[in-house]
């Protein structure tokens, strides 16, 4: 089979960039859209709380809700789609290989990819915790699952360890379904998760929180009996002699979320050690030209509204290039930041420019910075400056780069992204 635009995963960046890549100009028999599961729509579907669509639809709906949106939007334009249709590799010449409940093991030839397949959740393996593995252990996102798809309460007395978003989410969702919660455990001395879903999910419910401490073992034969909590310091080591015994019957890991990056890995592609994702242009293309990545697959986003604007922008941008409206490369800058900064997606900007090209450039800290000042340099110029209060690691920032920035960045041959505390 023969498509000249293939897009791999259908959640939110999936959906976003087909219907962006039309709005580019390609016609929808030129696009398919392959997802692994029955159903459109993602992760979402497993998100019955509200707050999604707060951003680029001035509404907020549950995932459920915000997924049917997209969906709909897909059906209407008429772009085809295949579920039940593994990718299980893809070649820098862009040959797919995918395993089908329809077409059953099949090859596709595409001139471009849109790699939108999501992330995953760390495993607990990460964390190494003494003790058994009894069975009541389980990542957040399964939690979620059991409860919203399923119909499951996976425990009644439960530790949760992390203070991500997902975590904090289905600490509130756990509580609301009867079961309870003892604690939400933090190894870090601050919350990984975002202010509102703080309050929101653990203070309007009466969860306890605590920073500073580890899960240092885990008790159980059969069923998870207890866990030992312990203190850590400043380097996150385990303070000897802090264990205290919290007795449950689940324990829950909400250790946070990578990139799914099997394919681009397989396929050679270039990959950013700190994002996990692809390394790519302002495009969002990747070292291959014409595989282009989006979404939680590209790096980990807070909020699926940014998912959705990044994600529309690569379909236009995959849809411009397969119709010869992107200039060829001439020169590229890489972006360079201090040492307060984590990453920035894109890690380079190719010129020449297309006409009213802006790129948005997000990053996160890699600490907690109060009184930051956030710089933009083109080479000893600084082109860009923002005072903020504070910026935390769980928040993701973004600056617009206009074109009068980017005329700048084009004679430059160093562009900076600094955080510095005044
Ligand atoms: C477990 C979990 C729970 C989450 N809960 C929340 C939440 O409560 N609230 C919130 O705001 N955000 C939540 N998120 C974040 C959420 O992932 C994003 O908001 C958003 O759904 C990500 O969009 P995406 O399209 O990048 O990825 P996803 O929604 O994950 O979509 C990726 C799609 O690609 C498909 N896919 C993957 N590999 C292949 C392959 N090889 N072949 C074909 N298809 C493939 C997957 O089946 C999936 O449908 C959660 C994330 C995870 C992992």
């Amino acid at each position: 089979m023969k498509k000249r635009l293939v897009i791999i995963g259908a959640g939110p960046a999936g959906l976003c960039s087909a219907i962006g890549a039309t709005e580019a100009g390609l016609s929808c028999d030129d696009i398919l859209l392959l997802e692994r599961e029955d159903e459109l729509g993602g992760v979402l579907n497993q998100c019955i709380h509200d707050g999604f669509g707060e951003y680029t639809l001035g509404e907020s709906l549950t995932g459920t809700e915000y997924a049917e949106r997209l969906i709909t939007e897909v059906k209407k334009r008429g772009i085809p789609y295949l579920t039940g249709s593994t990718v299980l590799s893809i070649t820098p010449d862009k040959e797919i290989t995918l395993v089908s409940s329809t077409l059953g093991y099949t090859r596709i030839s595409a001139e471009a990819i849109i790699l939108a397949m999501g992330c995953r959740e760390r495993s607990h393996g990460s964390l190494r915790i003494a003790g058994t593995r009894p069975a009541g252990v389980f990542s957040a996102g399964t939690v979620q699952r059991f409860i919203n798809i399923e119909g499951q309460l996976p425990g009644k007395k439960v530790v949760l360890f992390g203070s991500g978003d997902i975590g904090l989410v289905t600490a509130r969702r756990l509580t609301i379904e009867g079961a309870k919660v003892l604690g939400v455990y933090e190894r870090k001395p601050h919350p990984t998760g975002l202010d509102k879903n703080m309050k929101e999910c653990l203070e309007e419910f009466g969860i306890p929180f605590y920073t500073g401490k580890t899960i240092s073992k885990i008790l159980g034969k059969e069923r998870v009996e207890g866990v030992l909590i312990s203190s850590v310091d400043e380097n996150l080591k385990i303070i000897k002699g802090t264990e205290q015994l919290v007795k449950c019957d689940t324990l829950v890991l909400s250790l946070g979320l990578i990139p799914d990056n099997s394919i681009p890995q397989d396929t050679g592609i270039a990959l950013d050690r700190i994002t996990g994702g692809a390394i790519v242009n302002q495009r969002y293309e990747t070292q291959i030209e014409g595989i282009f990545a989006c979404g939680n697959a590209l790096h980990i986003h807070d909020y699926v509204d940014h998912i959705a604007r990044e994600a529309t922008k690569t379909g236009i941008n995959a849809g411009e290039c397969l119709l010869g409206k992107i200039p060829k490369a001439t020169h590229q800058i890489k972006i360079s930041h201090n040492k307060n900064v984590k990453y920035t997606v894109p890690q380079k900007i190719d010129f020449p420019l297309k006409s009213e090209e802006y790129v948005t450039l997000s990053y996160r800290s890699i600490k907690v910075v109060k009184n930051a000042k956030i710089s933009v340099l083109a080479d000893d110029e600084e082109i860009y400056t923002e005072a903020l209060e504070v910026i935390r690691p769980s928040r993701q920032h973004k600056i617009r780069l206009t074109s009068d920035m980017l005329e700048k960045i084009s004679k430059a041959s160093v562009l900076a992204l600094n955080v510095t505390e005044e």
